[in-house]
């Protein structure tokens, strides 16, 4: 973990100019925190979030009595790490079947994410289905197909255009006759219309429920993490439209900003719980709160 999302870091380094091993090679004075919430600016993290971490560290550092920058670097690191503190990032599979609903706009990773996420519970010996309730993409139920074969999780779909929560109710069914342990949700991914999207979200929901009551354990939000602080926005209307318990940030080995991380733990209170760091099997990492802040600063 911690080397894949060094590697990933790296580009976030260079994309901000200066390291902050450089940033931390200097002085503990004023341009020493202009120049590091600078750096986290730059690094994704928000206006808002930037300069409430600096100021949460100037305090410390007074508090603590640090003279150095080598003891502000623990320092930051700490209150980076108490920023995490936003629930548990382990996905809950207290279930069975555990029923995840996969959520998120159009090409930020959510079947990838399905596929690799499918992978991994099966090497964990999970039974695995995934439900193609993505009907409104012509390729969506295609390419989770592919992951199936890739991954041996069993699938279930049907005709392009056909009703999601049909899809739905068919991947019940088929979960209950399989006895599967986690059933992965794949949806559509249109935001263009928040009651839409909402009313389409309830539906599926309402399906669970009555088929398999208790067994939705996890509502998890694909964001990708090169679009940054937009990103955040959209999360912010999906957040409205249904109750997400996860985020898996895809897409961190690319020109990822590190920073929206603590974004989205401070804007939208709620824990990553798994990053995308490539397009294979293996790129999906469940996230480490304590290897992240290590590998940043
Ligand atoms: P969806 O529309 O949300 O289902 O998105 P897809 O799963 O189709 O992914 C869109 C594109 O992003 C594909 O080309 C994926 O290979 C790519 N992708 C997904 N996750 C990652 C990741 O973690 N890293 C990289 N580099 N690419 C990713």
């Amino acid at each position: 973990f911690f080397d894949k999302i060094k590697a990933g870091l790296t580009r976030t380094k260079e994309n901000i100019g200066h390291s902050f091993d450089s940033l931390f090679a200097g002085e503990l004075d004023d341009d020493f925190y202009d120049e590091l919430e600078e750096t986290l600016i730059l690094g994704d993290m928000g206006v808002e979030t930037s300069m409430k971490v600096v100021e949460t560290l100037r305090r410390r550092v007074k508090e603590e009595k640090v003279k150095e920058t080598e003891g502000a670097r623990e320092c930051l690191r700490s209150v980076l790490r108490e920023m995490l503190d936003v629930g548990s990032p382990e996905l809950d599979l207290s279930a069975v079947p555990s029923v995840i609903l996969v959520i998120g706009v159009n090409g930020v990773g959510k079947t990838t994410t399905i596929g690799k996420l499918g992978a991994r519970l099966k090497a964990d010996g999970k039974r695995v289905l995934f439900a193609a309730a993505d009907t409104f993409r012509a390729a969506a139920a295609d390419q989770l197909e592919i992951w199936s074969e890739r991954s041996g999780a069993d699938l279930v779909r049907q005709h392009e255009g056909a009703d999601p929560a049909a899809v739905v109710f068919d991947a019940m069914q088929a979960s209950k006759a399989r006895k599967a342990d986690v059933v992965l949700v794949d949806t559509a991914g249109r935001l263009h219309n928040k009651q839409n999207l909402m009313n389409e979200l309830n539906k599926i929901g309402r399906v669970i429920d009555r088929e398999l009551p208790d067994s939705r354990t996890e509502t998890l939000l694909v964001l990708d993490a090169t679009t940054g602080q937009n990103g955040l926005i959209q999360a912010k209307q999906f957040m409205e439209a249904a109750g997400i318990t996860g985020i898996v940030l895809t897409k961190l080995d690319g020109s990822a900003k590190g920073g929206i991380v603590f974004a989205i733990a401070q804007e939208l209170g709620v824990p990553v719980k798994f990053v995308g760091v490539g397009e294979g099997l293996d790129d999906l990492m469940p996230f480490e709160p304590d290897a992240f802040v290590r590998a940043l600063i």
